[in-house]
């Protein structure tokens, strides 16, 4: 099977390469060849009741299949340069910030319209956090929701599959470079293509590292986030949360000088167990539907880790930490900030004496067994400070979940066009490296679909 171009991954930054590609030229020949399921497929098996925590599925409905990590995820498209990914430093702040955009009147057509977009620009919080040394960082957020994500995704799904090829439950085993284009080895087949577009996300990372060797791509890494995922009443962050819905908060510690961020806000939502390569650690994620919203409000706090010569698994050294809380806990593990600074464990019958209801059924544990002290020191000065401009934030029933880790992609070098040193080789979104949002992700798929498009 020939095609014009070849799509590896259906998650945002193959979709809307997808997407464009077809608009831009109806006449390209163009194929998406992805792992995991058909979105109508995409289904977790954990009920809460009969299965309660991750049962390993051979493809991790929650981070593949059309739609990609983000298919289930809280929708909130970040419109920024603050954070998100290092976009800009390929394509240019401007064009950046305008492709982002582009993606949201896209979102907003195919079934998104009517939900809200906050932003930072001229809160009184940034005043507030200044004050007690927190810095809140700059951004217009849509906020989607999961159940309006799905409806976009399905809406997209509807419009593009008479016109793309799309092959599900079909893995990409190998790119190899021919004299002209491209040729994509899956188990049973192999197609040819002129050029190829490589959009395999975090899932993929593992693979994208032998694509990157078998064809000599230069790569460096050295970045990994580590930290938990704080559960906290509703209440205690609402004047944030009703005002900016997601608010990105830095702090720079006392006593290490490390920087501790909050991470992936949401309001009234639910905390989430996640599957990376084997490994249980934590996310979360809200709904805009209100007969579907908790009465808590979750969001992470992460410390990065940038590590210098000559260790380079930095990914190696975040796994490490999640696999231990998964050996302590057998999954993800949780405990109350009272019983952390107390220095003893969090046990079943402490959670039930809590006022909290955790929306995740975790192992009540000690996280000071699983964190390095300096991550741990770090997050609960955070804590701390976050007490100052949400009361409340320091409670002693305020639920700690771990590990939240954020893995980074190793970066790929690619140059402004987002094309390897092969040309016609193209490698986007998070598996690039260089994104890390699904804002950043579907804008590099706009932008590498308009390079193609205009040299055809
Ligand atoms: C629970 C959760 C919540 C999130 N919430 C948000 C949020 O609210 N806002 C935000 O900005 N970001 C969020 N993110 C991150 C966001 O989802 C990602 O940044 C985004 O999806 C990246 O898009 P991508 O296309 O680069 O990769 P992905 O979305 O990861 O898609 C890559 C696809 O490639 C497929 N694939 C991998 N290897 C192969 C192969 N060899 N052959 C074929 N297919 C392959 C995978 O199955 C996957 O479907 C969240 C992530 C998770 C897991």
């Amino acid at each position: 099977m020939n095609y014009d171009i070849i799509i590896i991954g259906a998650g945002p930054g193959g979709i809307f390469s997808a997407f464009e590609l077809v608009k831009l030229n109806p006449e390209l020949k163009v194929a998406v060849f992805e792992s995991g399921h058909a979105l109508e497929k995409r289904v977790c098996p954990i009920d809460g009741e009969k299965i309660k925590s991750c049962i390993g599925c051979k493809s991790c409905s929650i981070m593949s299949g059309f739609g990609g990590a983000g298919a289930f995820s809280d929708g909130k498209y970040n419109i920024t340069n603050d954070f998100g990914g290092t976009l800009y430093e390929y394509i240019g702040k401007k064009q950046a910030i305008d492709l982002m955009r582009y993606v949201d009147q896209i979102n907003m057509q195919y079934g998104g319209e009517g939900t809200k977009l906050y932003t930072t620009a001229g809160t009184k919080f940034k005043k507030l956090c200044i004050q007690n040394d927190l810095h809140l960082l700059d951004a217009s957020v849509r906020h989607l929701g999961t159940d309006i994500n799905y409806i976009v995704l399905e809406n997209i799904y509807a419009h593009l599959k008479d016109k793309v090829d799309f092959y599900f439950d079909t893995a990409v085993n190998s790119v190899e470079k021919l004299e002209k284009g491209y040729k994509v080895n899956c188990n049973n087949h192999s197609y040819i293509c002129d050029k190829c577009i490589v959009s395999v996300g975090r899932s993929g990372s593992k693979w994208m590292e032998t694509v990157c060797r078998d064809l000599d791509i230069p790569t460096k890494s050295n970045r990994v986030d580590i930290g938990v995922r704080v559960e906290l009443p509703a209440e205690v962050f609402s004047h944030l949360t009703d005002e900016l819905y997601e608010s990105k908060i830095v702090y720079r510690t006392e006593k290490y000088g490390d920087k501790v961020r909050t991470f992936c806000m949401n309001p009234k939502g639910a905390v989430v167990n996640e599957n990376t390569n084997g490994i249980i650690t934590v996310n979360g994620h809200s709904y805009e539907d209100p007969a579907k919203q908790t009465e808590n409000t979750n969001f992470a706090l992460l410390v990065s880790k940038h590590f210098s010569e000559p260790f380079k698994d930095s990914n190696g050294y975040g796994e490490s930490i999640a696999r231990l809380s998964n050996m302590l806990g057998g999954g993800v593990i949780m405990q109350r900030f009272g019983d952390l600074i107390r220095g003893r464990r969090s046990t079943a019958n402490r959670m039930e004496d809590s006022f909290m209801t955790p929306t995740l059924n975790a192992t009540p544990g000690d996280l000071s067994l699983v964190l390095p002290k300096r991550i741990l020191d770090g997050i609960i000065e955070m804590i701390y400070a976050l007490d100052k401009v949400a009361p409340g934030t320091a409670n002693d029933d305020t639920l700690l979940y771990g590990i939240e880790v954020k893995f980074y992609n190793m970066e790929v070098e690619v140059d402004e066009k987002l094309e390897t040193r092969h040309k016609g080789l193209y490698i986007i979104g998070d598996g690039s490296g260089i994104t890390h949002s699904l804002s950043h992700a579907s804008a590099s798929g706009v932008h590498v679909a308009r390079d193609i498009a205009a040299k055809q």
